[in-house]
C-alpha cells in the first residue's frame, strides 16, 4: 500500500484535493485498478480558468477570477454545482469535481462530474453585481456547458435565482429557451419538485437506515446539526417532522442547544427576525467548538470542508456522523473516526440526494413532462436506500470503512465505463 501519511492539521491536510487523492489513492490500490485508468481518474479532465470584468454599482470595474472543472465524462454529461466565496481556489474546485464524478456513480445516475467557483464575497455584493458576474461567467463557459455536456447547479452562495440567470443567458446564446443546461431552477422555469428539499431529504432517508443499525428509532435520537442553510435547515426540518431529537444547531456565530429538541420552524422564524439563531427561547447558547463535540447519537456536518481534523476527531462523541457538507472531514481524520468506531456515512452518499434529484429535473425539462411531487420524493427515496445499502453490503464484504466502500463502488463503475469506451486516439 502506497498511502501518504497525512500530517497533522497542516495547510496539505486541510487542502480539499490532497484529501480527494488520499482517498482516491486508498480505493485504487485496494480494487488493484491498473496504471493507467489511476492516471486518467486521478486528474479532472477539464481545467477552465475564467478572469471576468464586472462593472460594479459605483461606476468602478472589478474583474473576478471564476473556475470550472470538468473532472470526468465517462459515464454521461458533467455535473455539479457552481459556489460563490471569497476563499475558492482551484484545488477546492478540483476535489468537489472529482467528488461529483464519484458522488454521481455511488448512486448509479448517469452523469460525470465537474465543480464550479468564482472567487467573490456575496455579502458585499447587490444582487445586480451578482447578475452581471453570474451571466458574464455563463458567457466565458459557454462553449463548455449545456445540456449534454456539463450541466451545473446551485452550491455555496448560489440558487435558484443564480441558476435562472445562467439559463437565461445560456438560452439568449443559442436564440431558445433551453431549460436542461442547469437544474435547482425556479419551478416555474422547469425546476423540479422537491430539488430544493432534496440534499436534507436524502441526508435524513441514510441517517433513518443508518439508526437500524444501532437499533434506535428516531424520537430517541440526539441529532446535532452544523450549518442551517439549504442542506442543514432543511435536514433539520424533515428531520424534526419525523420525530428526530435535534438538541444543536450549529452556525457561524455559535449554537443553541435544548436536550428535548428544538423547535425548528420556531428557530427559523427566529433567525429570519433577528438575523441569528442565537438567544432562541427554550434553548441555551453554546460556543461553537462546545457544540461539535456533544454527546449524540448523529453528527451532520452541513456547511464547509474541514470541520473535522486530526486536532479535534478525538472529541467527536456522535455514533453516526451523517455527512451533509462535502468534504467535512480531512483524510488524517478518518483514520481516527475508524479507531473510534464511528459509522460514516460520507458525503458521497450522505449528500446525494441533490444531484439525484437534480437528475430528474434534467430528465423532466427533456422530457418536457413534470412529475409530482410524491413521484420525485418516492424516486429519491428508492435511490437512496439501494445505495446506502450497496455501500454498506460493499464495506463489509471487503473489509473496509464506509468512505473507501463508496469510493471503491465508485471508482470501478466509473473505470468500467472508460474501459468499455476506450481509449479515442
Ligand atoms: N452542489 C450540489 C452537490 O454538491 C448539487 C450538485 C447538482 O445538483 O448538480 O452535490
Amino acid at each position: 500500500m502506497i498511502l501518504e501519511e497525512a500530517t497533522p492539521s497542516t495547510d496539505q491536510e486541510l487542502n480539499p484535493w490532497h484529501a480527494a487523492e488520499i482517498r482516491f489513492d486508498e480505493a485504487a490500490e485496494r480494487l488493484g485498478l491498473d496504471d493507467g485508468l489511476r492516471k486518467i481518474l486521478r486528474s479532472p479532465a477539464t481545467e477552465i480558468t475564467v478572469h471576468i470584468p464586472v462593472q460594479l454599482d459605483d461606476g468602478r470595474l472589478e474583474v473576478f477570477t471564476g473556475y470550472r472543472v470538468q473532472h470526468s465524462i465517462a459515464r454521461g454529461p458533467a455535473k455539479g454545482g457552481i459556489r460563490f466565496a471569497p476563499d475558492v481556489t482551484l484545488d477546492e474546485v478540483r476535489a468537489l469535481a472529482s467528488w461529483m464524478t464519484w458522488k454521481c456513480a455511488v448512486v448509479n445516475i448517469p452523469f460525470g462530474g465537474a465543480k464550479g467557483g468564482v472567487v467573490c464575497d456575496p455579502s458585499v455584493l447587490s444582487q445586480g453585481e451578482l447578475e452581471r458576474i453570474t451571466r458574464r461567467y455563463t458567457a466565458e463557459l459557454i462553449d463548455f456547458i449545456g445540456p449534454e455536456r456539463d450541466v451545473p447547479a446551485p452550491d455555496m452562495n448560489t440558487n435558484e435565482q443564480t441558476m435562472a440567470w445562467i439559463m437565461d443567458t445560456y438560452s439568449m446564446h443559442k436564440r431558445s429557451t433551453v431549460t436542461a443546461v442547469v437544474t435547482g431552477k425556479p419551478f416555474q422555469l422547469g425546476g423540479s419538485r422537491g430539488r430544493r428539499e432534496a440534499t436534507g431529504r436524502g441526508c435524513m432517508i441514510v441517517a433513518l437506515q443508518a439508526l437500524r443499525k444501532f437499533g434506535l428509532e428516531p424520537n430517541e435520537t440526539r441529532v446535532v446539526i452544523q450549518g442551517f442553510g439549504n442542506v442543514g435547515g432543511m435536514a433539520a426540518k424533515l428531520m424534526a417532522r419525523a420525530g428526530f431529537k435535534i438538541v444543536c444547531v450549529i452556525e457561524v456565530d455559535g449554537a443553541v442547544y435544548n436536550p428535548h429538541g428544538l423547535d425548528i420552524p420556531a428557530l427559523m422564524a427566529h433567525r429570519a427576525e433577528t438575523g441569528s439563531i442565537l438567544d432562541f427561547k427554550e434553548a441555551e447558547n453554546l460556543p461553537r467548538e462546545e457544540a461539535l463535540y456533544l454527546d449524540c447519537d448523529i453528527l451532520l456536518p452541513a456547511a464547509k470542508e474541514n470541520v473535522i481534523t486530526s486536532h479535534n476527531a478525538d472529541r467527536i462523541r456522535a455514533k453516526i456522523l451523517c455527512e451533509g457538507a462535502n468534504g467535512p472531514t480531512t483524510a488524517a481524520a478518518d483514520r481516527i473516526l475508524e479507531e473510534r468506531k464511528i459509522f460514516v456515512v460520507p458525503d458521497i452518499l450522505a449528500n446525494a440526494g441533490g444531484v439525484t434529484v437534480s437528475y430528474f429535473e434534467w430528465v423532466q425539462d427533456r422530457e418536457g413532462f413534470f412529475w409530482n411531487e410524491q413521484l420525485v420524493n418516492g424516486r429519491l427515496e428508492e435511490i437512496m436506500v439501494n445505495s446506502f445499502r450497496d455501500v454498506v453490503a460493499y464495506a463489509e464484504k471487503h473489509g473496509v470503512n464506509n468512505r473507501t466502500a463508496a469510493y471503491m463502488l465508485a471508482l470501478d463503475r466509473v473505470a468500467f465505463a472508460i474501459k468499455l469506451r476506450g481509449i479515442y486516439a
